[in-house]
């Protein structure tokens, strides 16, 4: 599956267990972007809200 980067329009190659609403991060300029939606062959990519992120060490 193929998107882009809403923001750099950086082209991505998912693979076939991606799913709605998981987040992932642009490699091309660090955006953290939410996957919104899913058709047969193509992502639909969002600017992920910002949250806090607390992975801990
Ligand atoms: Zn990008």
């Amino acid at each position: 599956m193929k998107g882009t980067c809403p923001i750099c329009d950086n082209q991505f190659n998912f693979q076939d267990d991606l799913e709605v609403s998981e987040i992932i991060t642009c490699q091309e300029c660090g955006s953290r972007l939410v996957v919104v939606s899913l058709e047969k062959n193509k992502v639909d990519l969002e600017e992920a809200p910002q949250v806090e992120e607390d992975w801990g060490e």
